[in-house]
């Protein structure tokens, strides 16, 4: 998949269905309300009281499944991922969910999040003669639940949790039965949901109202749900509660905006970001323009508070296919024009507060920008409804690397700068903090603040990087 390097990439989705007939359809359904988390591979296994049956593929949703494969995919239970890569590279063989045979019977895993430890833990697991299928950390986990001595799954589960770290959120499925979970800190979502007679797991309520179904709550960080015919059983697998750090960056960029978590809708917590940035960086102007869609709520809150017109001033081409054709000179900024459009007639001679919910590179905002002031911007104010981005992030999101961050590197004033805008301004870590109204510091705010909640042991990237570059697949 051609993926833009200027923004930052969603990591995974899942999704998974206990108690319907067809219960891959709903799955794949589910599926397509998750795209936005991961476009790079699809897969789904379902479950009879027989057989656990696989599909998975590269691509999207809608390419990777068609009538006859849902067809296939039998059973009452089932459950789904779509992936953008975070650890391991985007191939066929790193598809998810992933599933194994085991002495204790056929067990698939689907997870969102990062390992912190995954290089240590699969280091020491093939020095004692554990052979790999694929370079993603989740199979880690099936690893140490496969090898467990208990004979009871559910202690084996437990056992493996025990000794991995960092963010997961995990579907974990085996015959006759559904396992949802959350790491300690709860970092990426999950929620339970119901339609008739059936649970429903999902990564965001979005897919919940898709299917029309009702969300009963979220699973909470250290939790254990298993999913059977006998119902909803959970457990918490960590006695002592850590400190909740749910990635902040969920409700400024990842989540779909009409998804609710922890009680909070998305869209909302966006609209108070851009009030909050309008209360911060004040400035006088003719209209506030979303970069769309990532900055159309933040703009909403901030024209909402400012009492400056809302303008929908740049427009977004949602038919981008592939084009084989490499720019030449001639196409300079054609990535970026053939997503986004200034409409020249409303922007010229204009003073515009351009309001976007973060910058990564700056290359994308600079080439952003350019286009904005050749379509006539008499001044160009930029707002972004985060804090400066000057760290990466090690819990499941794609940042680039430190030396790439444009604020790791740079003051506001060479930003403004190197972007050419009239001014610049992030809301605040505390006025993003209002804005969410969080109290407690419930969340992670490492890629703003470098405080990681979780400590990271950097072996995995480049240990995989090596196994990654020797094997090729053909596609
Ligand atoms: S470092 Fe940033 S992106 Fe990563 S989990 Fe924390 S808040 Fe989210």
């Amino acid at each position: 998949m051609n993926i833009p390097k200027g923004k930052l990439h969603d990591e995974c989705g899942i999704f998974g269905v206990y108690g319907m007939e067809n219960a891959s359809e709903l799955t794949y359904l589910g599926l397509f309300a998750l795209q936005h988390r991961g476009q790079e591979s699809a897969g789904i296994i379902s479950g009879t009281p027989d057989e656990l049956n696989i599909h998975k593929g590269m691509g999207l949703v809608e390419k990777v499944f068609n009538k006859r494969i849902l067809d296939s995919l039998k059973g009452n239970y089932a459950m789904g991922h779509v992936r953008y890569s975070t650890t391991g590279s985007s191939l066929q063989k790193n598809a998810q969910p992933l599933l194994v045979s085991t002495d204790k019977g056929e067990l698939g895993i689907a997870h969102n999040g990062n390992l912190v430890n995954a290089g240590k833990l699969r280091k020491e697991l093939e020095k004692e003669g554990s052979i790999f299928q694929t370079t993603v950390d989740s199979e880690i986990i099936l690893h140490l639940i496969a090898r467990g001595k208990s004979q009871s799954f559910n202690e084996n589960l437990k056992n493996a949790l025990f000794q991995i770290e960092g963010a997961y959120s995990l579907a974990l499925i085996r015959k006759g039965l559904l396992i949802g979970l959350r790491d300690p800190n709860g970092f990426r979502p999950l929620c339970i949901g119901k339609k008739g007679y059936a649970h429903i797991l999902s990564s965001e309520t979005c897919a919940l109202d898709l299917i029309g179904a009702q969300f009963i709550r979220d699973v909470e960080p250290g939790e254990i749900v298993y999913i059977s015919y006998s119902g909803i059983k959970s457990e918490k697998f960590v006695q002592t509660p850590q400190r909740k750090s749910f990635c902040i960056f969920e409700y400024i960029y990842f989540a779909r905006p009409d998804s609710v978590i922890d009680g909070r809708n998305v869209h909302e917590m966006r609209k108070n970001m851009g009030r909050q940035l309008a209360k911060e960086h004040p400035v006088k102007a003719d209209m506030v323009i979303p970069v769309p869609d990532s900055g159309n709520s933040a703009a909403l809150g901030y024209a909402e508070e400012s009492g400056i017109p809302f303008e929908m001033a740049i427009i977004r081409n949602h038919y981008i296919g592939r084009t084989f054709i490499q720019p030449t000179q001639d196409f300079r900024d054609f990535s970026v024009r053939i997503k986004l459009n200034p409409i020249k007639n409303i922007i010229k001679g204009k003073r515009i507060i351009v309001v976007d919910d973060s910058i990564v590179r700056g290359t994308t905002s600079r080439s952003r920008v350019k286009s904005l002031r050749e379509a006539g911007a008499k001044e160009i104010h930029m707002r972004i409804s985060c804090p400066p981005h000057r760290h990466r992030c090690v819990y499941g999101i794609d940042f680039p690397s430190e030396s790439e961050l444009l604020a790791a590197n740079n003051d506001i004033s060479a930003i403004k700068g190197f972007l050419n805008v009239d001014s610049i301004g992030y809301l605040s870590q505390d006025g993003l903090m209002k804005a969410i109204g969080s109290k407690n510091n419930e969340f992670c705010c490492a890629c703003f603040d470098g405080k990681y909640p979780v400590c990271y042991d950097d072996d995995l990237s480049k240990y995989i990087h090596e196994k990654d570059s020797f094997i090729r697949e053909i596609q």
